[in-house]
């Protein structure tokens, strides 16, 4: 069986000792491959700041953009075995699939289109600039530079693919080398993904490196010009911020982490509209693809009493479907695949059976076994489950619904009176989230839901009946819209458009005189300003 090893100063590591974990197909249970640890991280770190940085800082931002587009044609060329590597390695359905990997080049082209926005300058224009004092010449103004560390990207298990190349996408653009590090358990695809982009040479030495398996000493190493990026649980999220040489040189540090992303349906909303129908659709998605190992998926459907009994009759049916055909995802017609490992699905288990202190199943059984196209009791499947609360129950903050986040097909429907205080006090029970979607045609109830709500979610998505047909369901993460949440969810920031170049870049102003500004600096692109 093959061994998968790092992608290290310029090349791909020799094997050595035993295996760090062996990777499974989550259906059949089959090894797939093994993975061996890497060495001389701190060495790896090194090369990554001091032959990739400059090497990508020599570039512009355009000639940047177009190292993006040449990569998303790259894994284009590959996307059909790059498919079929994601069902057989991740439990993915095709669409699954596609989710992840379209996802990738997705947020490259839309980088590299950014990048042409940003031309040939070394750097990032912020602001125009501001005379200090009235009667001074002298003013400040705001550059942005890329950082001269390295972007340590630790990737979670759920997205190979998108995980690793949109961190990849911003980076590169903003002009800072990157080390990457997926998720262990499914980092088939991502080293498969690594050894397209290193075939060829298409980007600088150093600019890319791949770490596969454990992070090692990897942070050890750390200095105050690097930037991580992680998405995971706030657990491990929890010990990166803490880490002593992370705490020592100030790194900057962005954390996704866990979130309990909400439906909020309107009180308007009516069975029959178009706009039920939308949220129906959604919730269904948003629990069952990629098996609900999404941090965007709904956790928490927040339902007008009056409408509850509709709602949880049209889940439940939809819902029925997905389970009938849950099973081997590289069988044509399932719906459903796996969850990703086996201690998923235990924690997943673990976790309903701690929603069930507060909440009820009304659809699915946790503890079925027989799947389609399977032997009873092989893979690690989870059937879509559905729970339901009280009112009461769903505005008491510390019940298990507004904490735990269950990774799988499992969401809690939660019933309010129809009021916006009480819908806003049952999503805040949530502590921050990534995204919430809101179901309304009432528009004054929207604009006070927006007030009320968006400071606890990174992304609010309002649907209206007029823009029913053409919505995206809210767990798709768009590259031109920021993507990260307050609180549990990780406080962090990513993608966004030009906003997620923040992250890899250091702002600084500049202070001197008007004239000087405007000679070696200039104003913002489309700003006629000069200095007098
Ligand atoms: P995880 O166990 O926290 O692992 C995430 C990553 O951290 C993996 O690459 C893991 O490597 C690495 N890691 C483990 N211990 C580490 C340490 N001490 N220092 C540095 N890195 C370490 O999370 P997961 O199980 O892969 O992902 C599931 C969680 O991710 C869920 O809670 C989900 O909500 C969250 N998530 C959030 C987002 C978001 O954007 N907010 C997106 C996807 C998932 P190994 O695999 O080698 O252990």
């Amino acid at each position: 069986m093959r061994t998968l090893s790092s992608y290290l100063q310029g090349a791909w590591q020799p094997i050595a000792g035993e295996p760090a974990a062996t990777l499974v197909n989550p259906a059949t249970e089959q090894p797939l491959a093994h993975v061996s640890a890497a060495a001389h991280l701190r060495e790896a770190a090194a090369y990554g700041r001091d032959v990739g940085g400059p090497a990508l800082r020599r570039l512009s931002f355009r000639e940047r953009g177009a190292l993006l587009q040449a990569l998303a044609k790259r894994i284009f060329e590959h996307r059909e075995a790059l498919l079929d590597l994601a069902v057989e390695s991740g439990g993915n359905t095709r669409g699954d699939a596609k989710f992840d990997i379209d996802g990738a080049t997705g947020v490259l082209t839309a980088y590299a289109v950014l990048a042409e926005q940003l031309g040939d300058r070394p750097w990032i224009i912020e602001d125009d600039p501001e005379a200090l004092v009235r009667t001074s010449k002298i003013r400040a103004q705001h550059i942005s530079l890329p950082r001269h560390g390295l972007a340590i990207h630790i990737n979670a298990f759920n997205f190979p693919a998108w995980g690793m190349i949109g961190k990849l996408a911003v980076a590169l653009l903003a002009g800072v080398p990157v080390l990457s590090k997926p998720a262990t358990s499914t980092c088939l695809l991502a080293h498969r993904i690594a050894e397209i982009i290193t075939e060829g040479d298409l980007l600088p030495p150093g600019a890319f490196q791949l770490l596969a398996g454990p992070i090692g000493d990897l942070l050890d190493h750390v200095g105050p010009q690097d930037v991580i990026a992680f998405t995971g649980s706030a657990a491990t999220g929890a010990k990166i911020r803490g880490h002593a040489a992370v705490l020592a040189h100030n790194v900057r540090v962005n954390i996704e982490a866990d979130s309990l992303n909400a439906a909020l349906f309107g009180p308007d909303l009516e069975v029959g509209s178009q706009l039920f129908d939308l949220a129906i659709r959604d919730c269904v998605i948003e629990m069952t693809q990629k098996t609900g190992q999404k941090c965007t998926a709904t956790r928490r459907i927040i339902v007008p009493a009056a409408l509850l009994a509709d709602t949880r009759e049209r889940l439940s049916e939809r819902l029925a479907e997905v389970a009938a055909r849950t099973g081997d995802p590289s069988v044509k017609g399932v719906r459903m695949g796996p969850l990703s490992t086996a201690q998923q699905l235990a924690d997943a288990r673990e976790g309903v059976a701690r929603l069930r202190q507060r909440a009820t199943i009304v659809t699915g059984d946790p503890e079925r076994r027989a799947f389609a196209d399977l032997p009873e009791g092989t893979g690690y499947f989870l059937e879509p489950i559905l729970l339901e609360a009280s009112a009461e129950a769903a505005l008491d903050p510390s019940a298990p619904f507004h904490a735990i986040e269950v990774f799988g097909p499992v969401a809690t429907l939660l019933p309010y009176d129809g009021t916006l205080a009480a819908a806003a006090a049952i999503l805040r029970a949530g502590q921050g989230s990534l995204v919430s979607t809101l179901y309304s045609d009432d528009r004054a109830f929207t604009a006070a839901a927006i007030a009320e709500l968006a400071p606890h979610l990174g992304r609010l998505v309002i649907n209206d009946e007029k823009n029913a047909a053409g919505a995206f369901s809210p767990g798709c993460v768009f590259p031109q819209a920021n993507h990260g949440g307050p609180g549990r969810a990780g406080c962090g920031a990513e993608l966004g458009g030009a906003h997620g170049l923040g992250l890899y870049m250091q702002k600084t102003a500049i202070q001197g005189g008007a004239s000087q500004l405007a000679r070696i600096i200039g104003n913002r692109p489309g700003t006629t300003q000069s200095a007098s």
